[in-house]
C-alpha cells in the first residue's frame, strides 16, 4: 500500500503536466479551479488506497496518472455545464412542482430579458424624474385582473401567508377551521407558519365539519383575524360542512377589528369552471364575496413566475407595504417583469390568455394533443422501439385541482428485451433529461406537456439509445 501511495503525483507536478494544461484550455477553466478538482481526485484515490478499496488493476504510477486525468476530464466537463438545466416533462403534469412549476410565456421571457440586460425604472418615476416605488410597477395590473382596491407582491405565497399573519395578527388570535389546517408539498403547514409568525392559532370545528356557531363561539376581543385556507391539494367528501366567506361576513359584523383573510393557494384568474374543469373559485370571486385580503401563488394556475400576490382592502395593503418585512420579502426586477407580462395577458381576449403555457396546457383540446401524438409516431418511424398512441389522463399538479383528470393522449415506448425501468432511466439520463411515466410496466410520454420541438429532441435521443 505504501508503495502505491508513493506513486501518487504531487499537485504541483500535475499542474505542470501537459494534459492538465490542455484540459484547462479545452474547458476554459482557471488553474485554481482545475487544481481544486485535481486535489479532490487525488484525495479520493489516497483514501481508497488506505482503506484498500482501490481497483486491483491500478498497480503502477502510470495507471494512477491515467486514472487521475480521465477523472479530471469528466469533472472539468461537468464544471462547465449548468447545474440548473432544462428538462423535458413527459409526465403530463402541467404544474410539476419538481420540474419548476409554470413555464413562462414568450412575452414574459422577453420582458425578463429586456429588464435583466438593461437599466429599468424599477424604483424611478420617469414622469416626475424622482424616486419611485417598485410596488407601483405591478399594483395597477393586479387591481385590474382581480378587482382589488390595492395589491402587492412578495417572494412566494408561503411568504405572503407568513407576512400577513406576522404583520396583522402577531400575538393575537387567528381563527381557522380544523378542516383547513392543511399541509402543502410537505414543507408548508399552515399551523407551523402560524406558530413561526407569532400569531395564536385558534382552531374551530372538526376535520370534516365546521359550523357558523363554531366561529361565533370562538371569536372574542383577542381575535385579529379569521383565516380561510383554500384546501387546494385535497378534498373532504361525504359527511362534511364548511362555512362560506359570505357566512363569515355576517359573523364579522359584530367584530369590526377582525380581518377576513383567505389564502387561495393557486389563484385562478381565469374561471376554469367555464370550461368544465375543476371547482376552483377565482380571485375576483373571493374578493367579491367579502374577503378583506387574499393571497395566492404567481406560479400555479396563474402561470407566471414564483411569487406571492396579496390583494384586497387598501388600508390593509398600505399597512403591509410599510412593514419592515415588505423589504425582506420583496421580489426582484426579473420577477416583476415576468409577472407583469403574464398578468397583462389576462386583460386581453381569451386568445391572448392562452399565450400563457399553463393556461394553454390546461385548456388544450384532446384533438390537438392527439395530433402531436400522431406526429410523434410519424417522426419515430424507423426507430428500433415500438411506439403506440394510447388514451390516458393528465393532472394539473402543483397541489391544485387534485381530483381533476384531463383526458389526454400518450405514446408508449417499448422494446423487446428492454425493461420499462431501464428505458425510463436511460431517458432520464439523456441530455436534456426526459422525464416519463411508467404505466402498466411501459414507459409513457404524455403529449400534453410536450411541445412540437421537443418531439424532435426525444426522437433523436431514442435514436442514440442503442
Ligand atoms: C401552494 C400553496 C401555498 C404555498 O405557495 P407557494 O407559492 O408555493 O409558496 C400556500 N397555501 C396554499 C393553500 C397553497 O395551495
Amino acid at each position: 500500500m505504501n508503495e502505491l501511495l508513493r506513486q501518487l503525483p504531487p499537485i504541483h507536478e500535475i499542474q505542470k503536466a501537459e494534459r492538465f494544461i490542455s484540459l484547462k484550455e479545452q474547458f476554459n477553466l482557471s488553474a485554481e479551479q482545475l487544481t481544486g478538482l485535481a486535489q479532490e481526485i487525488v484525495e479520493n484515490i489516497r483514501t481508497k488506497m488506505i482503506n484498500g478499496s482501490i481497483d486491483d488493476n491500478i498497480t503502477s504510477g502510470k495507471h494512477i496518472e491515467e486514472m487521475i486525468y480521465s477523472e479530471l476530464e469528466i469533472k472539468a466537463k461537468k464544471a462547465t455545464v449548468h447545474t440548473l438545466q432544462r428538462v423535458i416533462n413527459g409526465t403530463g403534469t402541467i404544474l410539476h412542482t419538481n420540474l419548476g412549476r409554470a413555464k413562462l410565456s414568450e412575452q414574459a421571457v422577453k420582458q425578463v430579458v429586456l429588464t435583466a440586460k438593461n437599466y429599468s425604472n424599477l424604483e424611478y418615476n420617469v414622469e416626475k424624474g424622482s424616486r419611485g416605488s417598485r410596488h407601483d410597477i405591478i399594483e395597477d395590473v393586479i387591481k385590474q385582473v382581480t378587482g382589488a382596491e390595492a395589491a402587492m407582491v412578495v417572494n412566494n405565497n408561503a411568504a405572503a401567508v407568513y407576512f400577513i399573519l406576522k404583520a396583522l395578527a402577531k400575538e393575537k388570535e387567528v381563527v381557522v377551521s380544523r378542516g383547513e389546517l392543511v399541509e402543502i408539498g410537505g414543507s408548508f403547514r399552515v399551523s407551523a407558519i402560524m406558530e413561526e409568525s407569532g400569531a395564536i392559532l385558534k382552531e374551530v370545528g372538526t376535520t370534516n365539519k365546521t359550523h357558523t356557531y363554531d366561529y361565533e363561539d370562538a371569536i372574542t376581543e383577542q381575535a385579529a383575524m379569521i383565516m380561510k385556507v383554500h384546501t387546494s391539494n385535497f378534498k373532504t367528501i361525504g359527511f362534511t360542512a364548511s362555512v362560506s366567506l359570505k357566512q363569515l361576513i355576517s359573523i364579522k359584523k359584530n367584530h369590526p377589528q377582525v380581518i377576513l383573510y383567505e389564502d387561495l393557494g393557486s389563484g385562478a384568474l381565469l374561471d376554469f369552471r367555464d370550461y368544465g374543469i375543476g371547482e376552483e373559485p377565482t380571485v375576483k370571486e373571493a374578493l367579491k364575496n367579502g374577503a378583506d385580503i387574499v393571497s395566492f401563488s404567481g406560479d400555479k394556475l396563474l402561470g407566471g413566475p414564483q411569487s406571492g400576490i396579496i390583494a384586497g382592502k387598501k388600508d390593509i395593503i398600505q399597512q403591509l407595504k410599510k412593514h419592515q418585512l415588505a423589504r425582506v420579502l420583496r421580489v426582484d426586477k426579473m420577477t416583476l417583469a415576468a409577472l407583469e407580462a403574464t398578468l397583462k395577458a389576462y386583460t386581453h381576449s381569451e386568445e391572448k390568455i392562452t399565450d400563457i403555457p399553463t393556461v394553454k396546457a390546461i385548456l388544450e383540446p384532446t384533438k390537438s394533443i392527439q395530433k402531436r401524438a400522431m406526429d410523434f409516431l410519424e417522426q419515430g418511424r424507423g426507430l428500433p422501439f415500438h411506439l403506440k398512441v394510447e388514451h390516458g389522463t393528465s393532472q394539473i399538479g402543483g397541489g391544485t385541482m387534485p381530483t381533476v383528470e384531463l383526458n389526454t393522449y400518450l405514446v408508449s415506448i417499448t422494446r423487446k428485451g428492454w425493461s420499462a425501468q431501464q428505458l425510463f432511466n436511460d431517458l432520464r439520463g439523456s441530455e436534456p433529461p426526459i422525464v416519463t411515466r411508467i404505466i402498466d410496466d411501459k414507459v409513457h410520454i404524455d403529449l400534453r406537456t410536450i411541445t412540437e420541438e421537443e418531439i424532435g429532441l426525444i426522437i433523436s435521443q431514442l435514436h442514440q439509445l442503442d
